[in-house]
């Protein structure tokens, strides 16, 4: 495959644009070379710049859960934008998508919906402090929720000490009310509201973590924070803007039967344009601004043509029963191929999986917090990009991120992936 294309509109970005891309992992630095620049893209497929056809395993980041391109989602965003791309008044349109949601996600009464999932976020625990007239907030190492300021924090020596900024910008003060705890750990989790009685707000968690490879949470270790949240009058907080109608139509709150106070959302319920949201039973929503005191609000928000994408979408995910059956029987099948030409092969793996989100591992033991997946081959993993790159498969330039499976791809791009992988496999 040719690259010559991408190469110069990288460098002709990277003129005008900080590192040549709106977003950091884009630019391939944790894998080196040039990143490919995305000419279009059709159900499992992507097409870039330079004519290659590449299958898709990252979609988005996400949000193309039913593939590039859904007809659906396409005519309903060509519809609206005939009648006017944004008004900033309500319209019909946006009750409808929340009434569809809320409807789909238990322990929900209203939902708020927002431009981003690092809005989202941010806005929840806005809400939650504000709710709950507490400053600090729980999260965990390697557990991604957007960029704004209190979740820049990375874990220091002790996992009880305030966190320390792990970005230039963001000051101490914001610095330490976040608390750091360990995913999977929840006597660390215990120790934080021993030494910070009646100061945390919410704990925040990826229910299944997914920006650190795809790491499931531990039996017993979501109940125990509800627990935990329950007896010190914390709230808990699901980030679910990774697993919110993907891993069931109710999410991880549906999956593992646990019930959060305020959920976050992104990727797939925007249908690929930009829309975060959160919602929460009554109690906490109606703390928001206008009718309480936390404020929050968006020139864009509730944006007709994100709404008409984002409820297209939940339209299907709603109406396709065998939906998620299929995802989970395509992303085990994947796995069982990838698990056997890997060891077919004598290569050094551990592969986690929950539902349509997957990663492989090139370390031998259980990847289970970020530290675990910290202790990965990373030169492998490089070779591993770059070769399936090469066999015409993308996944996601980086060794700590999750695979997103999309219901477009067939079993013969299955078996085509899992020939690449026994390719790749025979030269790491
Ligand atoms: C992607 C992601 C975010 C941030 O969403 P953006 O839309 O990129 O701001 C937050 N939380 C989780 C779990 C994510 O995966």
């Amino acid at each position: 495959m040719l690259y010559q294309r991408s190469s110069q509109l990288f460098v002709e970005a990277a003129k005008v644009i900080p590192g040549g891309v709106n977003s950091p992992v884009r630019a391939f630095k944790a894998v080196g070379g040039t990143p490919i620049f995305a000419k279009e893209a059709k159900g499992a497929y992507l097409y870039d710049e330079d004519g290659n056809r590449l299958i898709d395993y990252i979609n988005s980041w996400g949000p193309m859960l039913l593939g590039h391109a859904f007809e659906p989602v396409v005519n309903a965003v060509i519809e609206k934008a005939k009648k006017g791309t944004s008004f900033g008044m309500p319209t019909a349109l946006e009750t409808e998508i929340a009434a569809l949601a809320v409807s789909m996600v238990p322990n929900i009464d209203k939902i708020r919906f927002v431009n981003s999932g690092t809005e989202a976020c941010m806005s929840a625990i806005r809400l939650a402090r504000g709710f709950s007239k507490r400053d600090k907030i729980v999260k965990f190492s390697g557990c991604y929720h957007g960029h704004s300021d209190s979740f820049l924090i990375q874990a220091g020596s002790g996992a009880i000490t305030f966190g320390s900024p792990n970005s230039p910008g963001v000051t101490a003060g914001t610095a330490k009310d976040t608390l750091l705890a360990r995913y999977n750990d929840l006597g660390n989790v215990k120790e934080l509201f021993e030494a910070n009685k009646n100061e945390i707000a919410a704990i925040i968690i990826e229910p299944v973590a997914g920006n650190m490879g795809c790491i499931p949470p531990a039996n017993g270790f979501l109940e125990g924070l509800r627990q935990l949240c329950d007896e010190n009058g914390a709230l808990l907080i699901f980030d679910e803007v990774m697993t919110g109608f993907r891993l069931a139509k109710g999410g991880a709150q549906e999956l593992f039967g646990i019930k959060a106070d305020i959920v976050c959302f992104g990727k797939v319920i925007g249908g690929g344009l930009p829309v975060g949201a959160f919602a929460a039973r009554n109690e906490i929503m109606d703390y928001l601004a206008p009718v309480g005191p936390v404020y929050q609000a968006g020139t864009l928000s509730g944006n007709p043509l994100a709404m008409a994408a984002g409820l297209a979408m939940l339209q299907e995910i709603n109406s396709d029963a065998e939906l998620f059956q299929r995802l989970e029987e395509k992303t085990a099948y994947l796995e069982k191929g990838t698990a056997k030409v890997l060891a077919d092969n004598n290569i050094v793996f551990t592969i986690n999986r929950v539902g349509s989100m997957i990663s492989v591992h090139f370390d031998a033991n259980p990847v289970c917090d970020f530290q675990t997946a910290a202790n990965g081959d990373n030169e492998t993993f490089k070779k591993f990009f770059h070769g399936l790159l090469r066999e015409g498969i993308y996944i996601a330039p980086s060794a700590y991120e999750t695979w997103f499976i999309t219901d477009a791809l067939t079993y013969d791009d299955l078996d085509f992936t899992i020939n690449a992988i026994n390719k790749v496999a025979k030269e790491l």
